[in-house]
């Protein structure tokens, strides 16, 4: 199975934050969304870094309520691994388990266009497995 069929199911619409930002700005808009980690995007649309609940603890760990001010581009990953549409959902597995992230951006000719959550690996993972096993009932019950 490839990120585009997460994808077909999911959608391709990305929330994103600017990078002026504050923190408290994101904390509302991934609040409001109800998600984990947001993209944040320059104003031609490029990735610029990720925003995740684990940033946000350690900003409030280290600063306190004053860092809800801070512009999300202090406590963002600039360095973030991506993948497009025709990676195995398999090698974002790894990539995610290497990494130690839950979130995997989609970038196509510099466009965001879409995002994988670790939920939606596990998801997918439990699809295969179910699958399979109809398949070898089926088999079995047609022997
Ligand atoms: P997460 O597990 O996704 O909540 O993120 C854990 C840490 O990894 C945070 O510091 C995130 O900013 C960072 N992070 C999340 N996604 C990625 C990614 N795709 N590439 C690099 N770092 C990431």
């Amino acid at each position: 199975m490839t990120v585009a069929r997460i994808l077909a199911a999911k959608g391709s619409d990305v929330v994103t934050v600017q990078p002026y930002r504050t923190l408290q700005e994101a904390i509302d808009l991934m609040n409001d969304k109800r998600i984990g980690a947001v993209p944040v995007t320059g104003a031609d649309g490029a990735l610029l870094g990720i925003l995740s609940e684990r940033d946000i603890v350690r900003a409030l760990a280290a600063g306190g309520g004053a860092a809800l001010n801070d512009p999300v581009t202090r406590y963002m990953t600039s360095e973030v691994a991506t993948t497009t549409r025709h990676t195995r959902v398999s090698d974002i597995r790894e990539l995610m388990t290497d990494g130690r992230f839950r979130h995997v951006p989609v970038v196509e000719q510099g466009r965001l266009t879409g995002i994988i959550s670790i939920g939606d690996v596990v998801k997918s993972h439990i699809e295969e497995i179910e699958t399979e096993h109809r398949a070898l009932r089926d088999y079995i019950a047609t022997a």
